[in-house]
């Protein structure tokens, strides 16, 4: 394969840089522009210290470590070579045009790590797991997105595959040498092993429902009349001692989003813009935007002012979260004016209902345990979980279970035997798609698209 280099690190400035180079000529042209102070032949896993020359002024570029990892065992099975510069912007990018003037070319987004892939040292969904990890807004989803990486996906869809190359030779022999069977066997067997697949790939598709907490975070709608106290709130939780803010893109002006975990609940805030009758056309806009969000969202906070009577706004608020997972926040305790607390308009919606004060900052760690109650929140950071995260993988699982659920049918309407075999074998092809086996040029272009350069 070609040599490929680039710079891995982040861009800007930083103590270390790192230009990483992969490929079958990566030592022959680290050979023309690095000159090591110990001379010993290349051994891998070793780091040789020396320094990085501009081989036209022959002059020195920078002081530098260089780590040899000989193939096969490196990220990418091939030769590789990673360079450990000081981290300046012009030392990294002229160490990295010798890389080029010497026979390299410049990796695309994610080129070492697909080249992980069409080398076979990991699958599609292990690849699509060290995204994941890099991109990772909480640990959970660190966390699940390292286990997908050391293959947890890969090894139950392997599984599950096996199960089904099982049922197809089945059926087959029993085509083949009608004599040694009697369809109905067959048949009967074929159920009840299609039966066993269906139950796995049923527990992994309902699995996506956590899996998109884990990744996208509880989408959470804050919502409330003017000066209910809902930006007091918004504020309160993201002032957080241990809470990771992330922007998050698309912001309007509407409305704001962040990410941020908390006492490792991973919520993607929104606050809305207030519902209430809308003055202008500018102003009607954002509140339907926040009706949208608000349909769209997984919990609901619905603040109120507690020491105010509710208002007729108040009332449509609390007819809208009625069938929906909704917490009900009382705020500005600490006025003790606590007007709406037993107001039956509010205890008729079975809605938990939490006292707080987001200026004094009192009730908050109620209203975390409550989100957390609510969405289980231990139980996703349970070890023995195994969580669909990407939405390409849940595609692939469901065409798979319609599949299967196909066959089954073939069999129960005593259609012929091998009729079965062609959904079996579909169901099969779906499944290869989540660990690259069958999975067209063009899917496996996108995927490796969204990497940064240098992975
Ligand atoms: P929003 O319009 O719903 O976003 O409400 P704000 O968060 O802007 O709050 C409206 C007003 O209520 C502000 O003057 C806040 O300082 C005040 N406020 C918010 N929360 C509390 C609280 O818990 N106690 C008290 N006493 N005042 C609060």
């Amino acid at each position: 394969m070609s040599t490929i280099v680039a710079i891995s690190t982040a861009p800007g400035v930083g103590g270390i840089g790192i230009i990483r180079m992969s490929g079958d000529e990566c030592f022959e042209i680290l050979d023309k522009i690095f000159v090591p102070k110990n001379k010993t032949k290349i051994e891998s896993y070793r780091i040789k210290y020396g320094k990085i020359i501009d081989t036209e002024k022959n002059e020195e570029i920078d002081e530098v470590l260089v780590s040899y990892f000989v193939s096969p065992k490196s990220y990418t099975t091939e030769n590789m070579c990673e360079i450990n510069s000081h981290g300046g912007i012009i030392v990294m990018n002229k160490i990295l045009n010798e890389c080029l003037k010497n026979g390299a070319t410049l990796a695309e987004p994610g080129e070492f790590t697909k080249r992980a892939f069409l080398n076979g040292r990991i699958d599609l969904s292990q690849a699509e797991a060290v995204i994941d990890v890099i991109n990772a807004k909480s640990n959970i989803e660190a966390k699940a997105s390292m286990k997908q990486l050391s293959g947890s996906l890969s090894q139950k869809i392997n599984t599950i595959k096996k199960k089904l190359i099982d049922i197809m030779v089945d059926i087959e022999a029993s085509i083949d040498y009608p004599e040694y069977d009697v369809e109905e066997v067959t048949n009967e067997k074929a159920i009840k092993s299609i039966d066993e697949v269906l139950k796995d790939l049923k527990k992994l598709e309902d699995s996506f429902e956590d899996g998109k907490i884990i990744k996208e975070g509880i989408k959470t709608a804050i919502i409330g009349t003017p000066n209910a106290g809902k930006s007091s709130l918004l504020n309160t939780i993201l002032d957080e001692d241990r809470a990771i803010v992330t922007e998050i893109e698309g912001t309007t002006r509407d409305t704001i989003e962040e990410f941020v975990t908390i006492k490792g609940i991973p919520l993607k805030l929104i606050d809305t813009a207030g519902i209430r009758q809308a003055k202008d056309e500018v102003e009607k806009i954002g509140i339907e935007k926040s009706k949208e969000h608000i349909k769209n969202s997984d919990l609901i906070i619905a603040i109120f002012d507690t020491t105010k009577e509710l208002k007729q706004e108040d009332i449509e608020i609390l007819e809208m979260i009625k069938d929906r997972n909704a917490i009900i926040v009382l705020n500005k305790e600490d006025l003790n004016n606590n007007v709406l607390e037993n107001k039956s308009e509010i205890i008729n919606t079975n809605k938990k209902v939490i006292k707080i004060s987001a200026l004094k900052k009192t009730g908050i760690e109620d209203l975390y345990e409550e989100i957390s109650k609510l969405f289980n929140i231990n139980k996703l950071q349970l070890e023995d979980g195994q969580f669909i995260t990407n939405v390409r993988h849940k595609n692939s699982i469901k065409n798979s279970i319609k599949k299967l659920e196909k066959s089954k049918k073939t069999i129960l309407d005593n259609m012929p035997i091998d009729i079965i075999s062609i959904d079996i074998k579909d169901a099969l092809e779906e499944l290869g798609k989540i660990t690259g086996d069958s999975v067209s040029e063009d899917i496996i272009k996108e995927i490796f698209k969204k990497f940064c350069l240098g992975k």
